[in-house]
């Protein structure tokens, strides 16, 4: 069947199935061709690997993946749109949809299941979405604190590819020294190296959303960019830190495992960071030796 790159399709669709978009799962339906062929361009599939789609919706990506890929397994939450996705990719014989929650869902057990059914280890895992804008950042902050350490650092490795409001790009690529950076920015680059596809206008959904968007590629870190002595106190000090930004360094991390500022100006100190810089301004090294300090002044 034709894909579904236009409005008269989705329509289509909607109308032969009775399936309004929901306003509260996020459904903001691709309608051009355009932009699904940089998402899945952009997601450089390879003919050995699995793709794992988070919300197929109409399964515009899905299908457009599974021409490339060895397998496709999709997750969509909405069960409306189950007999929708068995229309549309009714001629591809390597995707699989599971209904059901993503955050809910065991993607090592979907992962591993998929691995086993296909016989042998993919040349790579990809897994991508244009993603409901409610939960994005649960959703690929989830997946890189599960799959970072495992997945991205093996043999087949992972790299993501997702739409995401703009905003929320930006400030997963920022680097130090500007507003956009935070502590989003230092847990996606703590674990991946993220890049800009493309921006993406608010035009090419149904509904239109009310923000732009843009695909970010994230390309998972087969080596850890810092060694830290505990990776949770990173992460406390990176939230801490940015938790009242206008603060200096001394003031936000003080009170951190219950230290005084004496005892966090000499961790600063000996860090070699002067104490009125703010979070803004630290690469991920510094916030590294700034962990560490923490930890051996235990
Ligand atoms: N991929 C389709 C496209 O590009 O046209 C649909 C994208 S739409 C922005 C987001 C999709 O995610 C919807 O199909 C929605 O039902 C689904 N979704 C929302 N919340 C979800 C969840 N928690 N788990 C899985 N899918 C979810």
């Amino acid at each position: 069947m034709d894909r579904l790159y236009s409005p008269t399709a989705v329509k289509l669709m909607q109308n032969r199935h009775g399936v309004q978009a929901s306003k509260s799962l996020g459904q903001n339906f691709l309608v051009d061709g355009n932009i699904v062929d940089k998402i899945v361009e952009g997601a450089e599939i390879r003919e050995g690997d699995l793709v794992l789609e988070i919300g197929p919706g109409m399964g515009v990506i899905t299908a457009a993946a599974a021409e490339q890929a060895a397998r496709v397994v999709a997750v969509e939450i909405d069960k409306r749109l189950i007999p929708v996705l068995e229309e549309t990719l009714a001629e591809f014989d390597n995707v699989k949809v599971i209904q059901g929650d993503v955050l809910k869902t065991d993607l090592e057990a979907v992962i591993n299941e998929a691995r086993e059914e296909y016989g042998k280890p993919f040349t790579g895992v990809r897994i991508m979405g244009n993603l409901p804008y409610y939960i994005t950042t649960p959703i690929i902050m989830g997946i890189l604190e599960k799959f970072g350490p495992t997945l991205g650092r093996s043999e087949e490795g992972l790299q993501c590819v997702f739409m995401v409001q703009k905003e929320v790009a930006v400030r997963m690529a920022a680097g130090p020294g500007g507003k956009d950076y935070g502590a989003l920015s230092v847990a996606v680059s703590y674990y991946s190296e993220p890049e800009l596809v493309t921006d993406v206008s608010r035009e090419v959904f149904l509904p239109r959303p009310a923000v732009d968007s843009a695909v970010i590629r994230l390309r998972v870190r087969k080596e850890k960019p810092v060694e830290v002595k505990d990776e949770k106190l990173f992460f406390a000090v990176v939230k801490a830190g940015f938790g009242q930004r206008r603060k200096t360094l001394l003031n936000s991390l003080t009170g951190l495992l219950g230290f005084e500022k004496s005892k966090v100006s000499e961790i600063l100190e000996s860090a070699g960071i002067d104490g009125i810089r703010r979070a803004e301004t630290l690469s991920l090294e510094e916030f590294a030796r700034i962990a560490d300090g923490f930890y051996d002044a235990k």
